[in-house]
């Protein structure tokens, strides 16, 4: 892997300065900073080649067009799908899962049927399927998890009946960090014949993804938690379901032909790509794959390994300070508690000391209250952070400690 002071020369952000301080970025499981050559990529569509997506005979449609669809093809080979028309273009993963949600729900869930999701849940991954299941007139079932932050699996096992439609589930916890054992749980559905969905929003920064190996049928994923732009997401969708599914947006692109009488839908991936995308936030998330598979994903994993153990044995060294979330296959995010000090103050203070950090309950709200608490703070580490970084975290920690007892 390139040398981390060189690779931290990638990221202009982190040369940045706030008020006389080196921004100390531990917000990563939020988003995440982006090298200059994606901000080069995304400039260079507005400044060389702009124009819509495969609209236009001229020149530059063209240009625009063949640079977005290369970009679906990094994506496809980024997580091994096996067809380009099994990659769909959203804007999030939020809008991944909601289009599931709606569009498989439309398609295959009646009264009485059932869904499972954890306890380990983003709300985005919670709240599509209840509207789902309030629609449609299902139910949502909730796997347990143990006070270290597994998934229990014999309790996801009795979950599972013959009236269970669909499993949705995290690949890993943004609040605690967690690695949920996704191949498993998808191959325990389907010895039932349940299809999958994997939230990878978090997955994809950390782990190295083969969604044939994993064996899903659905996976969704940000861009920008990936070094790419905002405003760009995946869903990746067996082509099984994709073909039976109504479309979940209508208008232009997602048509073969429009009458008022009758439209006939567009070939995947474009019968669910209504509207113009956001094509330079793809070209450039394309050009965020080619500079995480340039360090390589295997030595990325290994490097935040790395981080994790560092921090890890930094944090629980500090007397009141409790680590949440301890489960034995974690990705680098470290979510805790200071004795006695609410996690907003301690997040405004480690500010001031110019360490970004999130507190409050990560868009889990469900998770954290089971584990009884009303928030946490957060660290989350990618392969750019340093252990110096740490030790200032460490030491900001202190400090807090000490304005306080
Ligand atoms: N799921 C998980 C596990 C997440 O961490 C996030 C983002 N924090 C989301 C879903 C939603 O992602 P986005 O806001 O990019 O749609």
């Amino acid at each position: 892997m390139k040398d981390i002071i060189e690779i931290r020369k990638d990221f202009p952000l982190l040369q940045k300065e706030i008020g006389g301080r080196r921004i100390v970025y531990f917000d990563n499981a939020a988003t995440t900073q982006k090298p200059i050559c994606v901000i080069e990529a995304v400039d260079e569509v507005y400044r060389s080649y702009n124009a819509n997506v495969h609209r236009g005979v001229h020149v530059l449609s063209d240009m625009v067009s063949e640079a977005y669809e290369n970009a679906r093809e990094k994506i496809r080979d980024f997580i091994n799908a096996s067809k380009k028309e099994e990659i769909i273009f959203t804007s999030g993963t939020t809008a991944s899962i909601n289009a599931v949600a709606f569009s498989f729900g439309e398609r295959y869930i009646k009264p009485g049927d059932e869904i499972i999701i954890s306890n380990l849940e983003h709300h985005s991954n919670i709240v599509p399927w209840q509207m789902m299941c309030e629609r449609k007139g299902a139910r949502l079932k909730v796997i347990p998890v143990t006070d270290r932050g597994e998934i229990i699996m014999e309790k996801y096992v009795k979950l599972l009946t013959e009236k269970t439609k669909l499993v949705a589930i995290t690949q890993v916890s943004n609040a605690l960090g967690t690695i949920v054992p996704v191949k498993e749980v998808t191959a325990l559905a389907h010895q039932l014949g349940i299809p999958v969905l994997i939230d990878g929003a978090q997955g994809i920064q950390h782990c190295q993804v083969d969604i044939q190996e994993i064996g899903c049928d659905f996976y969704t994923f940000s861009g920008h938690k990936i070094y790419g732009p905002a405003g760009t997401g995946i869903l990746y969708g067996r082509e099984k379901y994709l073909e039976e599914m109504p479309p979940w947006h209508g208008g232009g692109d997602m048509i073969k032909s429009v009458s008022f009488e009758k439209t006939v839908y567009n070939d995947l991936p474009f019968k669910f790509e209504a509207g113009t995308p956001n094509y330079p936030g793809f070209i450039g998330l394309g050009r965020a794959i080619d500079y995480i598979r340039e360090l390589g994903m295997e030595d990325i994993s290994n490097r935040e390994k790395r981080l994790l153990d560092y921090a890890t044995e930094k944090l629980s060294g500090i007397d009141r300070v409790k680590i949440i979330g301890n489960a034995a296959e974690k990705v680098s995010v470290i979510s805790f508690v200071i004795e006695g000090i609410h996690q907003y103050d301690a997040g405004m203070i480690l500010d001031k000391l110019g360490i970004a950090v999130r507190t409050g309950n990560h868009c889990a709200q469900p998770l954290i209250e089971r584990l009884g608490l009303e928030g946490t703070i957060r660290a989350s580490l990618c392969f750019y952070n340093t252990e110096e970084e740490i030790d200032t975290l460490a030491e900001g920690i202190r400090k807090v400690i000490r304005m306080f007892y």
